[in-house]
């Protein structure tokens, strides 16, 4: 069950920071008007430059008016009052600084480190980043489905695929608990996650497949009041240093009506971990393999009825997917932002590269994608929002989002030329990072194998 928009006021971006720790300067109209959330803070690492530069206003004198790129115009970020209230805004305004300023600067280090601090698991759930949209008894914070839209988005405009993927593996691990869990489990494994103390993660996938979630081989046999799991998960986001994991496991027969789903501790008598494992991009979060040999799990860690655990993760398929769509949007957005800017300041023959026709079409094309994917996804979280079945809506928006984020990151380094290849260059992440898109949460082929089966 989602919360209604009316539980926002539980959103008071003061109250926010001061659980955050950060200072609060007493200008009664902070966030929104606080200079810092204009981008002017300095940034540490190169690529920020770029980065900072979408929300900031640099000052060019040089250049014709009519070549500055509109959004360098904005004093506000887009807002979208069709789907998102002023309360909405605010809270988008909370996240952004605190991004701006626990995030970003450090992003470049932590994507060449391979690793973020554990710590920021803590602040980002004591400014509400982790907990939004939880129950508040288990030390969440009552949100509609749109601020958790703004929270992903706001993640995602750190620039880090890794980071977000990591920091927000909660959002794939902790639903089912969430909506299928006894009040036990719920106590158990709920409030020292959302508080950012442990690390959640979802295991699916296997060595064998994963697309075909119905074939998976881990197998769980009951003894007596232990579950024995034996079995391996491969590219398990957060796997190398999650506390506790959400893991899909056969209990009965082949195919899909013989799975269960177990919340399975990392310290558990037959579980290991190896990795984490290299990768084209997410280099922040860590990724690892998990094996289970005989590994002992309490039954009373099994989530729902066993035997159900097919329609209870192709539930939870549903909102990652809306959030691979979100975070390709943004990816994309930022391609664009860079590459607007990049070819109005870019000077080729004498002339900006943002005068060439052939530059400026292909500009509006990425530009006119991006706007129409965002308001799909939108639309889609709206329906959502309101109870409303999207699996075949939910599964265009990423294939869409998705192909659009190919398009736009890819379009973004040609436009860049060679500096698109160097790594401090933001779009060369974003190219990197966004390749992943349409391959976690359902592959863009599984998409669209879903989509038929509603068109067909
Ligand atoms: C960085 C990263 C992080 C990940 N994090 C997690 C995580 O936290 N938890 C987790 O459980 N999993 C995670 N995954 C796994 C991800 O969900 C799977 O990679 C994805 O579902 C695809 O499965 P697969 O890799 O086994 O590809 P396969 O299923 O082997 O598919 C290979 C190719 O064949 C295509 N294909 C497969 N079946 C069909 C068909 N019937 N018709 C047409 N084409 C088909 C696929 O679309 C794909 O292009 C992660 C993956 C990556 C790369």
């Amino acid at each position: 069950m989602i919360p209604t928009l009316a539980t926002l006021h539980f959103l008071d971006p003061v109250r926010l920071l001061s659980r955050a720790h950060m200072s609060w300067d007493g200008d009664p109209q902070y966030p929104v008007n606080h200079p810092r959330l204009h981008g002017l803070s300095p940034p540490r690492a190169p690529d920020y430059l770029d980065l900072h530069r979408c929300t900031v206003h640099p000052q060019r004198d040089n250049d014709a008016p009519w070549l500055r790129p509109r959004h360098e115009r904005r004093e506000t970020p887009i807002v979208n009052d069709t789907y998102f209230s002023t309360e909405h805004e605010l809270l988008r305004q909370t996240f952004r600084h605190f991004v701006e300023t626990e995030i970003a600067p450090f992003v470049h280090d932590w994507e060449e480190a391979g690793l973020f601090p554990r710590d920021l698991y803590r602040k980002a759930a004591g400014i509400g980043l982790l907990n939004l949209g939880y129950p508040e008894e288990y030390g969440g914070i009552p949100a509609d489905l749109l601020a958790q839209v703004v929270a992903w988005e706001e993640v995602a405009r750190a620039g880090s695929g890794g980071l977000g993927a990591s920091l927000g593996s909660l959002h794939i691990a902790l639903p089912p608990i969430v909506s299928h869990g006894t009040t036990e489990q719920k106590t158990r494994f709920l409030p020292s996650v959302l508080s950012g103390e442990r690390i959640a993660a979802l295991a699916v996938t296997e060595p064998g497949g994963g697309s075909d979630v119905a074939g998976i081989t881990t197998r769980a046999r009951r003894e007596d009041d232990v579950f024995v799991v034996d079995g391996a998960k491969t590219f398990i986001t957060s796997g190398v240093r999650a506390d506790q994991f959400t893991v899909a496991v056969r209990t009965g027969d082949s195919g899909h009506g013989g799975i269960s789903v177990l919340i399975i501790e990392a310290d558990s008598a037959g579980f290991t971990r190896s990795g984490p494992l290299k990768k084209m991009g997410w280099w922040a979060s860590d990724t690892a393999e998990l094996s289970f040999d005989g590994c002992r799990v309490p039954a009373d860690n099994l989530i729902g009825m066993p035997g159900r655990g097919f329609p209870l993760i192709m539930e939870n398929f549903q909102k990652e997917r809306l959030q691979m769509a979100v975070v390709a949007n943004i990816t994309a957005e930022l391609a664009l932002t860079a590459s607007l800017i990049h070819a109005t300041e870019r000077h080729t023959f004498g002339k900006p590269l943002a005068s060439r026709q052939v530059i400026r079409h292909k500009l509006v094309e990425m530009a006119t994608k991006v706007e129409i994917s965002r308001q799909y996804t939108y639309r889609v979280a709206d329906q959502m929002n309101r109870g409303q079945d999207q699996v075949k809506e939910v599964s265009m928006a990423k294939l869409f989002a998705t192909e659009t984020s190919d398009f736009v990151t890819d379009a973004a380094v040609q436009v860049f030329g060679g500096f698109g290849y160097m790594r401090e260059y933001l779009v060369e992440r974003l190219y990197r990072d966004n390749r992943v898109l349409s391959i976690g949460g359902g592959t863009t082929e599984i998409m669209k194998e879903i989509i038929a089966k509603h068109i067909l």
